[in-house]
Formats: C-alpha cells, sequence, structure tokens
C-alpha cells in the first residue's frame, strides 16, 4: 500500500477531537501549520497537530484539505502544548482554545505581509526618545537580581506598596534580560486595557530600538493582526497586554510579569474560563523561565504560595519618590458625620483645601450611572428590571433607565407605573449624581468623571486620563476605572464615598477584593512627596461601619495582618486556597428545570474525595429572562478534582441537556 500523509488537525469547534484529512501534495506540511479545509458545509481553517501516515478512517469518507496557510510560519510545539494544558484544565476542546487566539485574518488568509507590519511598528517607534533610569534603591536592586540571576523556573511575588516603583523594577530587570538573551522576549501582563498606554510609553522610551507590540481586546483586527505577528515572529521583544496576551505565540518568551496580579479581570468570565496568572506560572514551568508577580495586596492564592516557599516573596516596603509615604487613612464615622448628597463635612473640607493649593483629589464610587434605582414613596413600587433580578439604574443625562446586566433601556416613566403617583425619587447615588451634586458645592472645580459610560468612544479614555495628568481637572470621580495603576503626580486625596456593600456579601471574596480596591486607589494620593506649603496626602473613607476589621487594617496599610486573619478563616471553613473548586452552572426558561439538570447530575457516581453541594439559585439568580442555578464542586486535591470533571462531563453531556450549561474551573465569583 501507498503511503500517504494524514494531518491530524483541530478546529474550533464543540467537539473534542482531532480530525483526519488526507494531504494529496508533494510537499508535507508540518505540525503548527494552518490549513484550509471542507467541514461539513463550511470552509473552516484547523490546525495541524500530528502528520502520520495512516489513519483509520475509510478511503471514502477521507475528505482531502485544500491548503496550507503558508504565510503564515508554523507555531511551536510549546505553544500547542499550552493550549492543549488549558483545553485539559479548563475542560474545553484543544481547537476551541488554539484557534481563536489567532487573529482572524491570519487565521483565513488574509496576512499581513511581515516586513510592512514591523515596519509600521518601527515607525512608531521612532518618535521615542530614550529616558533615563532612575538609581534603583537598595529593595528595588535586590528584587532585580533576584528576578535575573534566577535562571530557570523561578516564580516570585514582587509585593510593593503603592508607588513602591515596581514598573522600574519591570523594567530593570527587563532590560538586563534582553541584554543577555539575543532573540529573548518578555511578556508584561496588565488588568486594564486603559493602562497599556502609560506603560507602552514607558517601554518605548526606555527601549527606543526595540520593538514593542501590545495585545488587547479594544484593538481592531488588522492592527492585532500586526501586534500578534511581531510577536510571533519574535521581532518584538517586548509584549504588553491584557489578560488575552497570555495565549499569544511567544517563541523567544524569557521572562513574564504580571502587573497587579490580584486583579480579577486577569479571569476571563465566559468561554474558555481561564485564569491568565494561572496559565502565566504553567507557561513560565514548561519554558523554564522566571515569573513575577506585582502586587501591593496579592491574591490569596499567591500569598499563600510564599508561605508555603513554592513563590519568593521580594518586598518593596516604601515609596520610591523622595519623601513620598503613604498617606494619611481617616474613617469617617457616617453616623456621626452626616452626609449631605452623599459627602460628609470632613470630605467637602478635604476637597476644598486641595482646590485651593491648586491639587488635584479623586472620589471613588464603584457604582456607575445617577442612581441605582428609582422608587415610588406612595406604593413601594421600584424599577426593576423585568428580564433580570436586578433594578433599571437611572441615567439621568441621557433621561434613560438601564439594566446593567441587559442591557435592557427604558424611558424615565413619568409617574409611578403602578399607582400615578408624580413623585417618583432616585434612590441612592451612582457617580453621575456625585458629579452633579460636586458641581453644586464647587461650581468653579474643573470635575471630571470617568466610568465605562463616559469612555464608550475609542479613545475617550485615554483622552480623559491625559487631561487628569495634564492638570486640567481638579476632581476626578469614578470607578475601578480609575483605582488602578495610574502614577497621577499631583493628587493628594481620595475620597471613598459608600464601600460598606461589599462588606456584607455572601461572595466569600468581596472582603478580599475591597481590601484590595480600597487599598490601590488610595495609593493614588501623595505619589510625588509632599510639596512645600502642599497638603499632607489622605484618604478619607465614609463608612457605616468605623470599627470594622477590614478598615482597621487599612488603616494601618497592614496588609500582611488582613491576609494572615483571612487565610485563617478560610483554612478554618475549608475555602480556598485550602481545597479546590469547580463550578456547575445551568440555566433555562425556568428555575426549577436548571435545578433538574444539576439534581440529575448530582445523582451520578461521584468518587471519594470528591464534594457536590445542593444545586442552589444564582445571586443573580434570572438574567435576561433566563433562571440560573449552580451547582459547586470541591475537593482538597486538585488532581482529584481534574480527573472527576474530565470524567464526569462525557456523562453530562449523554443527559443531553435542552438548556445551557457552562462549567468553571477555580471559580472567583461564587
Ligand atoms: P508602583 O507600580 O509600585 O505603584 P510606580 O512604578 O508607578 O509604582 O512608581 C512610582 C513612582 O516612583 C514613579 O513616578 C516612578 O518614576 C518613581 N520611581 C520608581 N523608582 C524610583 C527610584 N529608584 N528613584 C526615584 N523615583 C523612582
Ligand atoms: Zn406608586
Ligand atoms: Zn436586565
Amino acid at each position: 500500500m501507498a503511503s500517504k500523509t494524514i494531518l491530524q488537525i483541530v478546529l474550533d469547534t464543540p467537539l473534542d477531537r482531532v480530525f483526519d484529512y488526507l494531504w494529496t501534495e508533494e510537499d508535507r506540511p508540518q505540525v503548527g501549520q494552518f490549513v484550509v479545509v471542507d467541514f461539513g458545509h463550511r470552509e473552516m481553517v484547523g490546525l495541524i497537530v500530528d502528520v502520520k501516515n495512516e489513519t483509520d478512517v475509510p478511503d471514502d469518507k477521507l475528505k482531502s484539505a485544500r491548503s496550507v496557510r503558508h504565510q503564515l510560519s508554523p507555531v511551536s510545539p510549546q505553544w500547542i502544548a499550552l493550549c492543549q494544558f488549558a483545553a485539559d484544565y479548563y475542560q474545553r476542546p484543544l481547537g476551541e482554545v488554539a484557534l481563536p487566539s489567532i487573529p482572524k485574518n491570519l487565521r483565513s488568509g488574509k496576512t499581513t505581509a511581515l516586513d510592512k507590519a514591523l515596519k509600521k511598528l518601527q515607525v512608531e517607534h521612532k518618535k521615542q526618545q530614550g529616558s533615563v533610569p532612575p538609581v534603583l534603591n537598595p529593595a528595588q536592586q535586590l528584587a532585580v537580581q533576584h528576578i535575573v540571576n534566577n535562571s530557570g523556573f523561578a516564580p516570585s511575588l514582587l509585593y510593593g506598596v503603592t508607588g513602591s516603583g515596581k514598573t522600574e523594577v519591570y523594567l530593570q530587570a527587563a532590560e538586563q534580560i534582553l541584554a543577555r538573551e539575543v532573540h529573548g522576549q518578555i511578556l508584561i501582563l496588565v488588568p486594564e486595557i486603559n493602562l497599556t498606554p502609560q506603560l507602552q510609553g514607558h517601554l518605548r522610551a526606555r527601549f527606543p530600538e526595540l520593538t514593542v507590540a501590545t495585545l488587547h481586546s479594544g484593538m481592531a483586527e488588522g492592527e492585532r493582526t500586526l501586534h500578534w505577528l511581531a510577536a510571533h515572529s519574535g521581532k518584538a521583544r517586548l509584549i504588553l497586554g491584557t489578560r488575552l496576551a497570555i495565549l499569544a505565540s511567544l517563541p523567544g518568551l524569557k521572562l513574564i510579569i504580571i502587573d497587579e496580579e490580584h486583579d480579577p479581570s486577569y479571569k476571563q468570565q465566559e468561554g474558555l474560563r481561564y485564569s491568565a496568572r494561572d496559565l502565566a506560572i504553567w507557561r513560565a514551568r514548561q519554558l523554564d523561565i522566571p515569573v513575577v508577580l506585582g502586587s501591593a495586596t496579592p491574591s490569596l492564592e499567591t500569598w499563600q504560595h510564599t508561605i508555603s516557599g513554592r513563590y519568593s516573596k521580594l518586598s518593596l516596603p516604601e515609596r520610591a519618590v523622595e519623601l513620598a509615604v503613604l498617606p494619611k487613612m481617616r474613617i469617617v464615622d457616617l453616623a456621626k458625620d452626616r452626609p449631605k448628597e452623599g459627602l460628609t463635612i470632613s470630605l467637602i473640607t478635604a476637597l476644598k483645601q486641595r482646590l485651593e493649593k491648586g491639587e488635584q483629589s479623586l472620589l471613588y464610587l464603584n457604582r456607575r450611572g445617577y442612581a441605582p434605582v428609582i422608587a415610588c414613596d406612595a406604593c413601594g413600587w421600584m424599577s426593576h428590571c423585568e428580564r433580570c433580578s436586578a433594578y433599571l439604574v437611572l441615567h439621568k443625562s441621557e433621561k434613560k433607565l438601564r439594566c446593567h446586566h441587559c442591557s435592557l433601556e427604558m424611558r424615565i416613566p413619568k409617574s409611578c407605573p403602578t399607582c400615578g403617583n408624580a413623585d417618583i425619587q432616585p434612590l441612592g447615588r451612582g457617580t453621575q449624581r456625585i458629579e452633579e451634586n460636586l458641581q453644586e458645592f464647587f461650581p468653579e472645580a474643573r470635575i471630571k468623571r470617568i466610568d465605562a459610560d463616559s469612555t464608550r468612544l475609542k479613545g475617550s479614555a485615554q483622552d480623559a486620563f491625559e487631561s487628569v495628568h495634564r492638570g486640567d481637572v481638579d476632581i476626578l470621580i469614578g470607578t475601578q476605572m480609575v483605582a488602578k495603576g495610574h502614577d497621577f503626580k499631583n493628587l493628594t486625596l481620595v475620597g471613598v464615598i459608600n464601600p460598606d456593600t461589599a462588606l456584607f456579601s455572601q461572595d466569600y471574596r468581596a472582603g478580599e477584593r475591597l481590601f484590595a480596591q480600597l487599598m490601590q486607589v488610595s495609593g493614588r494620593a501623595g505619589r510625588s512627596g509632599q510639596k512645600v506649603g502642599g497638603s499632607v496626602s489622605e484618604v478619607v473613607i465614609q463608612t457605616r461601619y468605623p470599627q470594622h476589621p477590614l478598615y482597621h487594617a487599612l488603616k494601618t496599610h497592614d496588609y500582611p495582618r488582613f491576609a494572615k486573619e483571612c487565610l485563617a478563616e478560610r483554612q478554618q471553613a475549608g475555602l480556598p486556597p485550602f481545597i479546590f473548586q469547580a463550578l456547575l452552572r445551568a440555566e433555562a426558561k425556568e428555575l426549577a428545570i436548571a435545578i433538574h439538570f444539576l439534581q440529575q447530575a448530582l445523582e451520578l457516581e461521584i468518587p471519594d474525595g470528591i464534594i457536590l453541594h445542593d444545586p442552589i439559585p444564582m445571586t443573580l439568580m434570572k438574567l435576561a429572562n433566563s433562571e440560573r442555578a449552580q451547582l459547586l464542586i470541591e475537593s482538597s486535591s486538585r488532581p482529584a478534582l481534574q480527573a472527576f470533571l474530565k470524567n464526569w462531563l462525557p456523562q453530562l453531556r449523554l443527559l443531553k441537556p435542552r438548556i445551557n450549561w457552562s462549567l468553571e474551573v477555580d471559580p472567583v465569583d461564587i
């Protein structure tokens, strides 16, 4: 029998298997190349994962592959192994992981010529001038040395207070590794698209002769293709991106840096529900390279790894800029200092002082819109979303009520839809209302709001942040978008409006997250040191629970104490990081149907060492007319949990549920 060439390929389909296709032409394709094939009635692009001489598929069923995408050089076996790991660990087909992480243009053959792409990136570069690195302080020096002197897999936590110069450690470690590794590449992950311009600026100024690629979800397809190719070809030596960049093809990868590693946005919340941080650790081990996790408030998982000795801890205990110290924390008791329009006298006085001195202030309220709900005093009617178990939020300037979960919009009713009462009132306040109130208190002040609503247009977030950096803004108000990472030079006051709701959340991670958010936002104040005659930088937190231990730890900037208490609680309650979890979710027209499916799942055989909890409705039970329930799976052993899921999922599929369901490994929102 004449030997054949059989290509084993994976495709972006829910079918978890490889497909065999015949290759009839002379040149034998390689693993890692992309091929065009007929699949059903469609033409699809697949990734070659193996090339063989035989197949079990009978001749009359065996189809020929159409063509190979020669324009795109093959992805490496290591990259395929990374995708395979992610697929196995998160229980998805390899094709669904590998193919969507390649830009569509490249898969479909609309290949931008690499030379052209690189030229364009280089031209952008030439505009930059070099910048002179500051002399590192001793703590920074030790951190850099530790990172660069460790060859091989070495995970470390760069635990540095806000403003301690973590970025400088990244830059100087990068510089040394790039100097040593002629074709080396460095991947830097940040939690927010809006942080990429700031860091990109630093990188381009510091490394004017190197190509920097960026990868995030806000890029147009053509642009993404360009940057992806620069990374894949090895020409881009520095790659800056959000979580999706962890799946980029990086043939020369020598160091991974994850800034603000605790940030929840490193976890993808749909489709392949991966943690970019966890994949980064795996990738670093696979390639036997160092990985640095930076944070002022590490995730408890990471902190626990430093306690157990799996990760090294590199500490930067002080702010880097001379005379810059951490801000003074003031906890203001709302029972004693009763707020007017959401703002206490303490906060108003502090704001006034900043305005008089020409310094900037930041007000943090993690709730956008004007008011979270409108209500009728006469009959108790409230603006419920008819499709979700949530309220419609008042967006006053757009004259709309909007659901933040399903985006349903309604006009604002003139009177109560139930009783006709004309006096319906907004309850509570969001960023828009605070903005309005502030303008009344301080008519002269230049006030800017930055949240998801004010920055819908492409580029508008960057413009807004630049105006703050330029000094065109006196008071900045915003959601967590403004809390992260920005290095505002003239900001001396942070006000936190209404943080209490998170204290009593059902989610056991809510406290950890609140603490991180408040430390983070506090860290925006006083970053360049007190100026002569200037204010002492401070943070004013308005709360009804001034005695709460979380605020106590915050007051003394004491993350280690907070972490110690949390970890003790978690250990006692049997929660992560001491156990491992997965979550099976189901949604249907009626809750009972969703619960029924989960109940069936519960009745399948469960091995020892695996605990399945009773199905319960999700906190946001109804979403866009679907009713949702979940079943929590736990084990004290990660391998046992993995083995169970691998065996359990095919059985769930056999139940042929006619509803939507999904599995999440290591869920963060429970
Ligand atoms: P972090 O990321 O830890 O919050 P940054 O990296 O933004 O802090 O640094 C805070 C500020 O300190 C920046 O303005 C940076 O330029 C400055 N800085 C960092 N290292 C030094 C140093 N060794 N000497 C002087 N200034 C420094
Ligand atoms: Zn009414
Ligand atoms: Zn809704």
